[in-house]
């Protein structure tokens, strides 16, 4: 029975494997997602035959109100409340990990296990707290800012030596249950701090990272409770997390420890003066530069999202394809509210994934491009992050729009974006505001083709 057991775990720990390796590209990403969950099914009860459980009512009970949550709140959460979603996600898991991690306190543990368990619960710890600000702020309930105050440094050197001090103690006295409730107390406090000096455009780098800790955490969690299963899952999270997170600081030209400790916008207040004036259009008027066009570039944001607009924004293309024009997209790595955002709401609308280009790809034909629309995006086609050295954003890498012959932006207002600041692109001489909910106005423009 011992050796099916271990057997099992290394057939879920393959499945997650390639199940991560399917996730890599649109085309296989679904099947990997089946293939992870099967494995995660397989190592579920494998883990529970492992511990010899006889008594399977509470965890039935458990399966059946975490299910019925789950399933509920993946039904009735909206597309564009996912990445509060996910944040909420990453939280919880760092909150099983912080519970596992406690409830493998038992007398006379080896001061091996006691180590993991101060891990387990610190590093869940952080990334709970951490995860609930960051829910907070992608879903505006607080505001998306930095927060900072005189002393933060001081008071966050305070709690990491408090959580020091709480940990060695609890090694060597693990029957004084009080350092170990100080572990758990400043561990909650410290991934507050951590995430509040954090804001605007940086926060797909916390994302990324918390979700790198929630697999760091597990990992932990796995050793405290000697489950290899749970060591392997946790490790293949905490890897691929940091590995998004280095594609996000790429992405951001921002290193980690900048982000971390630079608090964004706290040397650089938003000085941004814009010149040039707004120029609206309206759809009848736009449709007769994008009947003319024959080369058109579409980058989409956070605003294609709220609008719900990618199966008309895909209707839109095609309709200018048959008019004869190439239709390309500008994906942002950060465009959206979460890694991946825009991809997944292409797919949804099933654009080919042939016509997505990548930053990079895209950037050295803007200058070719008759049009580029630009549908609900804001920061991620901000030319100060080019020209404007006072600006907070000053040197993270952009889609240039604004080289392309006629640049069309819908949006509703003038309001900024995530990051709250000026966008010069709107004042530009080539620039033109076509005002209103992105759905509407592409319906407008589609009522124009036909
Ligand atoms: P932005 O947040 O910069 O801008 C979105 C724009 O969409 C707004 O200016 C808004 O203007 C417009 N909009 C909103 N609703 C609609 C609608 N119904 N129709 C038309 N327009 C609409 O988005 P970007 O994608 O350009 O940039 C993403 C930002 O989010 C970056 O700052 C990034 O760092 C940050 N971020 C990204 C994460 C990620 O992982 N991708 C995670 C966390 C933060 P208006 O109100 O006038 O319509």
């Amino acid at each position: 029975m011992d050796n099916l057991i271990q057997y099992s775990y290394v057939v879920a720990a393959a499945l997650f494997i390639f199940g991560l390796k399917q996730l890599g590209s649109p085309a296989t990403a679904r099947r990997g997602n089946m293939v992870s969950a099967l494995g995660m099914l397989l190592a579920v009860i494998a883990a529970l035959l492992d511990q010899g459980i006889v008594e399977f009512q509470w965890i039935a009970l458990g399966i059946a109100i975490g299910a019925v949550i789950g399933a509920a709140a993946a039904r009735l959460v909206q597309m564009t409340a996912m990445p509060e979603m996910v944040a909420l996600f990453n939280g919880f898991g760092g909150m099983a990990s912080l519970l596992v991690g406690w409830a493998a306190l038992v007398p006379g543990s080896a001061t091996f296990t006691l180590v993991t368990i101060v891990l387990s619960i610190l590093i869940g710890g952080v990334t709970f707290t951490g995860s609930m600000i960051a829910y907070g702020k992608l879903s505006e309930r607080i505001g998306s800012g930095a927060v900072l105050f005189s002393g933060q440094q001081v008071v966050n050197s305070l709690i990491v030596l408090g959580i020091l001090a709480g940990a060695v103690m609890f090694c060597l006295q693990p029957e004084n249950h009080t350092w170990l409730y100080l572990v758990v107390i400043l561990s909650l406090v410290f991934g507050v701090m951590v995430v509040i000096p954090i804001g605007g455009a940086d926060m797909p780098v916390v994302i990324s990272l918390l979700n790198s800790y929630s697999g760091l955490a597990a990992c932990a969690a796995g050793f405290a409770v000697n489950n290899n299963i749970l060591i392997v899952a946790g490790a293949l999270v905490g890897a691929s997390g940091i590995i998004l997170t280095q594609i996000m600081c790429k992405a951001m030209n921002r290193s980690l420890a900048n982000v971390l400790f630079s608090g964004f916008g706290s040397g650089k207040v938003e000085t941004t003066v814009v010149e040039g004036e707004i120029k609206p259009i309206v759809a009848e008027d736009a449709y007769y530069i994008l009947e003319a066009a024959t080369n058109i570039a579409i980058i989409p944001g956070y605003g294609m999202a709220v609008a719900q607009a990618q199966h008309v924004v895909k209707e839109l293309a095609q309709l200018l394809e048959k008019n004869g024009a190439e239709v390309s997209f500008g994906i942002h790595p950060v465009a959206g509210r979460m890694p991946g955002h825009m991809n997944v709401l292409l797919a949804e609308a099933d654009v080919p994934y042939d016509q997505l280009l990548e930053m990079d790809d895209i950037n050295p034909r803007m200058e070719n491009m008759d049009v580029a629309i630009v549908i609900g995006a804001n920061d991620v086609v901000n030319p100060a992050a080019r020209e404007i050295e006072s600006s907070p954003i000053y040197g993270m890498p952009v889609i240039n729009v604004d080289k392309a012959r006629t640049v069309f932006v819908l949006k509703r207002s003038m309001a900024s974006g995530f990051a709250g600041i000026e966008n010069p692109l709107f004042y530009k001489d080539n620039t033109r505001m076509l005002f209103g909910d992105a759905k509407e106005s592409i319906g407008n423009l589609i009522r124009e083709f036909s």
